[in-house]
């Protein structure tokens, strides 16, 4: 007899990843940083003893980053990954029959989160340039909405929500509803324009930010993203959390790259700058980019997104596809940018 599970957990794909690379491909598929560690990191990491538990409460981060944002530590909350920050925060607020309002498309986890909290995700489409739909997001929110979740840039399309958009749409929502900014990316943005969701922080009381060391720091394999937001709804998402899950070579690796700041940023200015070239490159071949301000591209391949997959990976570029609908192409090694202009134009010249 079949064991007797949760109908909609059964149900769920479990998260795809990005699938790895031969080793002559670039695995272009799940946004990383192409640099190779900075040795402070490496150091750092081999100075902990494994033997011991974490800092649950990863205290030094937490003082080191309110110290340099100029926010009070209880105001920050550390997550394995900024992914474990959105479930605890979804769990802490929707229950089951309660709605998780976001956009779509927009970062694959969302939906399985809203789904393991037992509540039901509400979408509302992106407009035709990639970007969030705001007004009619702020439209789909219902007495039973608990979270809207906004992605800024938004993965896997780039555009990001300008200032003055999440303005408007923070006045048009209800105080009492808690409103996730996920700026995974911030550190690649580019754009005046764009919204910054942590000099917000004390003007609205239902807002939490979320950001992540994965990106633009390289920490992706250690696991560290944090929170900043109203102590009482971080203490309800810290309730929620597995105990001791940010491990202390992440917590400390957290801090060598905080460390070696500007020496990271320049890092991001190159990947920045090397987006900008493979940017004009492809709306040069005709694509009709969205603005990309992330370290990624977005290919409206549409249905031909499969085909289009095979001909990038034989010019050694692994991309996320999402089929009948683009494919994600995360800027990488400089090495990288040649096979993927290459692939580009070949299926802008051979496919319909
Ligand atoms: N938010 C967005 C929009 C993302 O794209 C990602 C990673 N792909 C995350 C959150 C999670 O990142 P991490 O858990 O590595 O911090």
């Amino acid at each position: 007899m079949a064991v007797k599970l949760r109908p909609e957990i059964a149900a769920l794909q479990p998260y795809r990843q990005g699938r790895p690379a031969a080793a002559d491909a670039f695995k272009l598929s799940s946004n990383e940083n192409p640099f190779p560690a900075h040795p402070a990191i490496v150091e750092a990491i081999a100075a902990t003893n494994p033997g011991r538990y974490p800092d649950a409460a990863a205290t030094v981060l937490r003082e080191r980053l309110g110290a340099d944002y100029g926010i009070a530590p209880d105001r920050i909350h550390v997550g394995s990954g900024s992914v474990a920050l959105l479930q605890q925060l979804i769990l802490a607020a929707a229950a089951p029959g309660d709605e998780v309002a976001y956009s779509w498309r927009s970062f694959e986890a969302y939906p399985g989160l809203v789904t393991v909290a037992g509540a039901t995700s509400v979408t509302v489409p992106n407009r035709a340039d990639g970007g969030h739909d705001l007004p009619a997001l702020a439209a789909a929110v219902t007495e039973r909405t608990r979270v809207v979740i906004v992605c800024t840039p938004n993965n896997p399309t780039g555009p990001i929500v300008t200032a003055d958009e999440f303005a408007a749409f923070m006045a048009a929502v209800p105080d009492t509803l808690l409103v996730l900014l996920d700026e995974a990316y911030r550190e690649f943005v580019t754009d005046p324009a764009a919204v910054d969701g942590i000099p917000l922080l004390d003007r609205y009381p239902n807002l939490v930010v979320l950001r992540t060391f994965s990106k633009a720091y390289g920490l992706a394999g250690l696991r560290v993203g944090y929170a900043l937001g109203p102590a009482e709804v971080l203490d309800a998402a810290r309730s929620t959390a597995i105990p001791l899950s940010v491990t202390e070579p992440a917590q400390r690796a957290a801090i060598a790259a905080l460390d070696h700041d500007a020496e990271l940023r320049g890092r991001v200015d190159e990947i920045i700058a090397r987006r900008d070239r493979i940017r004009d490159a492809l709306r040069a071949q005709g694509w009709p980019l969205p603005e990309p301000q992330g370290n990624f591209v977005w290919l409206a391949t549409g249905e031909q997104t499969v085909a289009a997959g095979e001909i990038l990976e034989r010019h050694g570029i692994i991309a996320r596809l999402f089929p009948g609908d683009g494919i994600r192409v995360s800027v990488g090694e400089e090495e990288s940018v040649e096979p993927l202009l290459r692939s580009a134009e070949e299926v802008v010249r051979t496919l319909p």
